[in-house]
């Protein structure tokens, strides 16, 4: 039986930005309607281009910030009614720098059994052996207990990331490009860490990542994101095999940069990522779209419901069937 372990309804999050010197400020929905589920050991990964507002969404999902609107449930409660500090054990995230995530002058097993202290953990007695256990779990030698993070390579430093971020045993891990600052060589390992931790303590992970290659390897269903909306949601193999929206399918033919800073590029795209504080009329993606139609510039699609997902474009949906056909 499937338990839905996240869910976001019709969540908005609006930041005021400067519209320059003496014109005030204009609202930027970074996040704009959104609907989602995510059962209990989905890996549900997040993709589109910088500003889409995936990081924006997972913060949210961490309780890092409120949504503007609309309502979060991780486990049935709705998020803001979560003490912070019962958050911190429903949800926990990975950081994409193994380098910046990890403070430099506490030991190994320090930085592991912090989440232990912060949660006031009352057996103090057993921490250093549950630390190992972790440790152990994600494949690093309990000897490097008091090692400090310079001394690890890359990959040891991201296990100790994952180590610490499941010692309070989450329900829920947010990944934030977990393997783009790790060697070519070591990024499969942990891809299969998390793979195998996930099976093994009935996990359910949120995947943020630009490299569909990743989201392939490890992710159940992705959702792509598109200025602050899902333009398509779906199975994994469904959305390599056969993307529906132009979108999916123009990411998916773009050439992939092993740097997350520069997005994905946008080699079949035509224009440029348009300004989020200014989204265009109707279907926001029409100015970049090989396949836009007349209504497209006018009417901003709705979800249309597939047999994996929904995908949120007028070639889907009744209205614009005739002018499909005719063209
Ligand atoms: Fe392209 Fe129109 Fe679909 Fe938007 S609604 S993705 S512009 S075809």
């Amino acid at each position: 039986m499937t338990e839905t372990v996240i869910r976001a309804t019709d969540v908005t999050r609006t930041f005021m930005i400067s519209a320059g010197a003496f014109r005030g400020k204009k609202p930027l929905r970074a996040v704009n309607g959104i609907n989602l589920e995510v059962e209990r050991g989905e890996v549900l990964a997040l993709v589109g281009e910088s500003g889409c507002g995936k990081t924006t969404l997972a913060k949210m999902l961490l309780g890092l910030l409120p949504p503007t609107s609309g309502t979060i449930e991780l486990t049935g409660q709705p998020v803001n009614s979560i003490h912070r500090l019962e958050m911190a054990k429903l949800v926990q995230p990975v950081f994409q720098d193994p380098y910046s995530s990890l403070n430099p002058r506490k030991s190994i097993g320090s930085i592991i059994t912090l989440p232990l202290r912060v949660q006031n953990d009352p057996n103090p007695e057993t921490w250093r052996k549950r630390a190992e256990e972790i440790m152990e779990l994600v494949g690093l030698p309990s000897r490097l207990f008091n090692n400090y993070p310079n001394q690890l390579s890359g990959g040891q430093r991201q296990r100790v990331a994952i180590a610490r971020a499941l010692i309070n045993r989450p329900e829920v891990v947010i990944c934030d490009e977990p393997t783009s600052a790790l060697d070519v060589s070591v990024q499969s390992q942990i891809l299969n860490l998390l793979q195998d931790l996930r099976k093994e303590l009935n996990l359910t992970y949120v995947v943020i990542s630009h490299n569909l290659a990743v989201v392939e390897h490890i992710a159940t269903r992705v959702a792509v994101m598109y200025l602050g909306r899902i333009v398509e949601q779906t199975e994994t193999a469904t959305l390599f095999d056969a993307p529906e929206h132009p979108y999916t399918e123009a990411l998916l033919k773009s050439v992939l940069t092993p740097d997350p800073s520069l997005g994905i590029p946008d080699t079949q795209l035509g224009a440029a990522y348009p300004n989020p504080v200014n989204p265009p009329s109707g279907c926001t993606f029409h100015p970049r779209c090989a396949k836009v139609m007349g209504q497209c510039s006018e009417i901003a699609p709705t979800p249309t419901k597939r047999p994996h997902g929904h995908v949120e474009c007028h070639l889907y949906d009744d209205t614009a069937k005739p002018e499909r056909a005719a063209s």
